[in-house]
């Protein structure tokens, strides 16, 4: 299928911060996109906690499956509003690869530590730090020289800002919207997780069907739909059909209301797309209410239950400790990080040092630091 006119066409590329000449046979954006799946940080993805720890099971979603699963959404959802595939692919999979170990509750403690000396952390600015420099694979430049526009899609993930906010990131235009391809990625986050998560939140029996269906009532009229159907099939079964008839509602509402915001909107390059005054890509007001619905749900049933408050503190704790331990000991990190240390703040190389780790390594690492000098 061609581009449509608002679709952001590789060829049209503000390009990458050095020149490189073109490939053959895969355009910018796919390229970038490789470049992300053979980078470190994605593969890091694999031990990074979604919902569940690895203690829990090893068959939930970690970073890294809840990733591909919105990079197949985002491809899905690009495909049929005429947007490039290749660009919204490459943000999907860019999208957590800032994400700290144990998810946004480790975020938030990086944070607070960042704050006691005057500075923040932040998922999306850190990972335009990884892309940009940390990541060294190639010979001819630091980081994986992506494109302009993957490296706006990453800042600009989930949230606006202001240039006072991020001083570092003002060539991204933050008064300007993203393309489409960039717009849609939270959504098709929310998406993926709000349905996954129902899915591991029962298989984990944290959340009993019952509960389900009592605090969900659009997801139950599905799944009593499904009920009446196959009486006999196994729950598990039916609430698989369901949360799977869940997802195709709300990635088709995605698609039909970001179709109708372009027609009434008529931009004609991405140029106005960045331009119009808000985001284009989005629900109907049924839809997002109906996402919003199971957010909260999962936020009060699941993501703050007992067993999974008490691991996420036992968890959280030991990242602060070893912040503290590093801070005190910079030369237990390697020696790259040691000497770093002595050049720049000692907080910041500490912060970015545990914050690229992953939740298995940072655990031994407490183990063999703080942990068996406590014991
Ligand atoms: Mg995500």
């Amino acid at each position: 299928m061609p581009l449509a006119g608002y679709a952001m066409d590789a060829r049209h590329s503000r390009g990458r911060r050095y020149p490189e000449p073109s490939h053959p046979y895969r355009n910018d954006f796919a390229r970038d996109r490789d470049r992300i799946i053979h980078s470190r940080a994605f593969r890091r993805l694999q031990e990074k906690t979604q919902v569940f720890t690895v203690r829990f099971s090893d068959h939930f979603r970690s970073r890294l499956t809840h990733t591909l699963e919105v990079a197949q959404i985002a491809r899905t959802v690009a495909a049929a509003l005429g947007l490039n595939q290749d660009l919204a692919e490459a943000l999907a999979l860019a999208h957590d690869i800032g994400h700290p170990p144990f998810g946004h509750a480790g975020e938030a403690k990086l944070d607070e530590l960042m704050r006691a000396h005057g500075e923040r952390f932040d998922h999306n600015l850190h990972a335009l730090r990884i892309v940009e420099q940390f990541e060294q694979r190639y010979l001819d430049f630091p980081g994986l020289n992506l494109t302009f526009e993957l490296r706006e899609g990453i800042i600009k993930h989930s949230r606006s800002w202001t240039p006072e906010e991020f001083p570092e990131a003002a060539e991204y235009e933050p008064a300007l919207r993203p393309p489409l391809e960039a717009q849609l990625i939270d959504l098709v986050d929310e998406i993926a997780y709000n349905t996954s998560d129902i899915d591991d939140g029962w298989e984990s029996q944290l959340l009993p069907l019952e509960m389900i269906l009592e605090e969900t009532p659009r997801l139950s009229i599905i799944y009593r739909e499904i009920d009446r159907l196959y009486p006999a099939a196994r729950v598990k079964l039916k609430l698989l059909e369901t949360i799977k008839r869940v997802l195709d509602h709300l990635a088709s509402d995605l698609i039909s209301t970001t179709e109708k915001n372009i027609v009434s909107h008529n931009p004609a390059t991405p140029h106005d797309v960045r331009r119009f005054p808000v985001s284009l890509a989005g629900f109907s007001p049924d839809s997002a209410s109906w996402s919003a619905g199971l957010k909260s749900f999962l936020h009060r049933r699941l993501y703050n239950h007992p067993d999974l408050v008490e691991e996420r503190d036992r968890c959280v704790t030991a990242l602060e400790q070893l912040f503290y331990f590093y801070s005190e000991h910079p030369g237990e990190m390697p020696p790259l990080h040691a000497a770093l240390a002595a050049e720049q703040p000692r907080h910041r190389v500490v912060c970015d040092y545990i914050a690229g780790m992953t939740d298995r390594f940072l655990m031994k690492e407490h183990a063999r630091t703080v942990g068996g000098a406590a014991s």
